[in-house]
């Protein structure tokens, strides 16, 4: 680390500047050389697939599933509009999960098709691509509000009680802490750790234009809507169907109607994948030494 000089009185601050403020923005990752999204080699594959099996989320609670490499899975809205959050591991090693803010910065503040979810470092590979958005024709709003954002972290019964101070246990981190213990046989304390930043699946939020404040507003979701992903790997899935419902008023409560997600998980042909293989964790060399030059 640098050492500086210390000083005991701070001078010569520069002035606001216009010229500092008008250089132009550019995007902090190129990722033109990427693999592109495939969309013919995924559409062969879903041409042949077979339901295979699926979940039903119940109102204010928490579900999980499990989706080999080569198969696709949908969340599914039914009854009503309601947001989902969900969580995504490596079936094989829990160590390895979703990464939300990488995901963030290398597609956009929120999803859609032939966007990847990433899985954290020193892992940084696709877990799953998206595969079909039935609301994709929401794009961006007045508002600058979009669907299926990777923004918010997940409503959480901490910052509940700092806020409103009072205990509520249906919370999505909640909802999820008591899924994931389940599928993985683990005590509540043992499962909350593993609970990580969420994709908020429908919801639809955005930054206010004045104060730039995450805000949300009413899900467009409608029973049939569905999101569609391809397993990169194999996964672990958690979803919470969180206590907001359609986000349209608030979370964190019982006040507001709540429904089921489904999720359903489908099996594509054999050979219906011939230029696929599972996706490669990071070629980084890990070695993390400091520059001796
Ligand atoms: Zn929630």
């Amino acid at each position: 680390m640098t050492k500086i000089a210390s000083q005991s009185i701070t001078t010569g601050v520069p002035l606001p500047s216009d010229d500092r403020r008008s250089k132009n923005p550019i995007v902090c990752y190129e990722v033109s050389q990427l693999p592109a999204f495939d969309a013919k080699l995924y559409q062969q594959a879903k041409d042949t697939m077979q339901k295979v099996g699926e979940v039903v989320v119940p109102p204010r609670d928490g579900g999980y599933f499990e989706v080999p490499a080569g198969h696709f899975f949908r969340i599914v809205s039914v009854e009503g509009p309601q947001v989902g959050d969900l969580n995504l591991w490596n079936a094989h090693n829990l160590n390895e999960r979703f990464f939300s803010g990488k995901t963030r910065q290398l597609h956009a503040s929120h999803l859609t098709t032939g966007d990847r979810l990433w899985s954290n470092m020193p892992f940084l590979r696709p877990m799953a691509t998206i595969t079909q958005d039935t609301l994709d024709w929401y794009g961006w709003d007045e508002d600058g509000a979009g669907v299926h954002d990777v923004i918010g972290t997940r409503c959480d019964p901490y910052t509940n009680h700092m806020l409103k101070g009072v205990d509520y246990n249906h919370c999505c981190h909640s909802n999820l802490t008591r899924a994931f213990a389940k599928v993985k046989g683990l005590s509540l304390d043992g499962s909350e750790p593993h609970i990580h930043d969420v994709m908020n699946v429908f919801m639809c939020t955005g930054f206010t234009h004045d104060t730039h404040k995450y805000f949300m507003k009413a899900s467009p979701v409608r029973p049939g809507d569905f999101i569609e992903f391809f397993a990169e790997i194999d996964i672990l899935g958690a979803l919470s169907t969180c206590p907001g419902g359609d986000c349209g008023s608030g979370h964190s409560d019982d006040i507001k109607p709540c429904y089921p997600l489904l999720v359903e998980i489908f099996k594509p042909a054999e050979g219906s994948l011939k230029h696929w293989s599972e996706a490669k964790r990071s070629g980084y060399n890990g070695q993390h030494k400091a520059n001796t030059e």
